[in-house]
């Protein structure tokens, strides 16, 4: 009897009939004989529309009543799913986050898991039941109720499928697997078998949305079997795992793109020791990931320096060097926000020169001039206008021989099972 850890996201579960099916999905498996844990997100657009809808009464909500609001989101598709399972003749159990034991941080809006306690997981699995836990969300040790950050849910079905010790984590999506891109921008995509997890952190830490980056960092960790699959085909997906057999000759084997990027400049910056330091300790304190730095060459004394921040940090970031300007004197500050970071990730670049260059060139062919770039082992990224965000992928897509005749799966209500 094996023990499944099964999310289901919110497109699989967006209306009556959608439930239904992911429903009739988990009876089968627990009549094959396998014992089911259900992680779900919210249906369809309902965080979004949740957020929306604060907005219209406070434009700069309080995290924590976000978090009280956003939450709620999870619950409603957790009963629904449950009743429709018992619907079904099956005895299942619907858990909110913290029912099932998540801690979390003291952190409102991206907070980390710090513990789970499955005991009631174990115990309704015990009675024969089919377990449905409420994703993204968590609670503190205060008792404050939390979240885990957009598309979080992922991270709750792999937390909890290494506390339980699952056999498989699968999760089911509105696509066929991982795919060498995103197929709702390329229709000629590469479906892969598997993928490593070192890959997989990449293409999601630059933007690929299929799978939330720490359920990856996770995945790695506790070497959870990680499968990634749609809920409206019978496709096998994706296997994410440790080892994978390198294609010959794959030198880039994805290409991700992040939309929600800011750059921000610091223009005449006293050249005093220590400067970026300030300025860069000031942005951690008050929460701000920075992610690309640029500095330019010394003049008169003063220099520039760029970095991006993620779109939704951008007005706090400039809060925040405005606040430090007596101690860092600076001459003025700007924010570009129609920007976008394109990235080749591959594990074969170590040992390729000239993967870089051929992408350089590639934008430059559709005459688009880059910002500025990022490089590790893995991965170059390059910071560019969003206008010709879609013809860059799409040359990039061909330039690094990943397009397929095959046209990608995408989506579900055509492709009942
Ligand atoms: P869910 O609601 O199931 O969590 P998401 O919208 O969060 O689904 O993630 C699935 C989406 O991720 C796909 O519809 C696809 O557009 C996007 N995506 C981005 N990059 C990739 C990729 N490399 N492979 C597959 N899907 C990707
Ligand atoms: N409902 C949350 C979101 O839309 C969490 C998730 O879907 O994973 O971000
Ligand atoms: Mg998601």
């Amino acid at each position: 009897m094996a023990l499944f850890v099964m999310k289901f996201g919110g497109s699989s579960v967006g209306d009556t009939e959608r439930m239904k099916r992911v429903a009739r999905r988990i009876v089968e498996k627990k009549e094959a004989g396998n014992r089911c844990v259900i992680v779900v997100s919210a249906m369809g657009d309902t965080t979004d529309d949740l957020i929306d809808q604060s907005k219209l009464l406070n434009p700069n909500p309080p995290a924590r009543e976000m978090d009280m609001l956003l939450t709620t989101g999870e619950q409603i598709s957790v009963a629904l799913l449950s009743m429709t399972i018992h619907q079904l003749g099956h005895e299942a159990v619907s858990f909110t986050g913290w029912q099932a034991g998540f801690r979390t941080e003291a952190v409102h809006g991206k907070a980390r898991i710090t513990d789970i306690q499955p005991d009631r997981i174990h115990t309704a699995l015990d009675e024969g039941k089919i377990v449905v836990v409420a994703g993204f969300q968590g609670m503190t040790d205060e008792g404050e109720i939390t979240t885990l950050g957009r598309g979080g849910s992922d991270t709750t079905a792999v937390a909890l499928a290494a506390a339980i010790q699952a056999d498989v984590c699968e999760i089911y999506t509105d696509v066929n697997g991982i795919y060498s891109t995103d197929p709702r921008v390329v229709k000629c995509a590469r479906k892969l078998d598997e993928i490593s997890y070192d890959e997989m952190l990449e293409l999601a830490n630059l933007g690929a949305a299929v799978l939330h980056p720490r359920a990856v960092e996770y995945a790695k960790h506790n070497n959870v079997c990680l499968v990634v699959r749609s809920s409206f085909t019978d496709n096998e997906g994706t296997v994410v795992k440790e080892e994978t057999v390198m294609e010959q000759g794959v030198v880039v084997s994805g290409i991700a793109f992040d939309k929600n990027v800011a750059r921000i400049s610091i223009l005449g910056v006293q050249d005093l020791p220590g400067v970026l330091a300030q300025v860069f300790t000031a942005l951690a304190k008050a929460g701000i990931n920075v992610d690309i730095i640029v500095q330019s060459g010394v003049k008169n004394g003063t220099a520039d320096f760029s970095f991006t921040v993620n779109l939704d940090d951008c007005e706090r970031a400039i809060e925040v060097i405005h606040g430090i300007r007596d101690e860092v004197p600076y001459d003025h500050v700007t924010s570009e926000t129609n920007l976008v970071k394109v990235s080749i990730v591959g594990a074969g670049m170590v040992s390729n020169p000239g993967v870089a260059a051929k992408m350089f060139e590639v934008i430059s062919q559709q005459g688009v001039s880059i910002k500025m770039v990022s490089t590790s082992e893995i991965k170059t990224s390059c910071v560019v206008d969003s206008e010709k965000l879609h013809d860059i992928v799409r040359a990039l897509h061909t330039a690094y021989g990943l397009d397929t005749a095959e046209q990608a799966v995408v989506g579900g209500p055509q492709v009942r099972r």
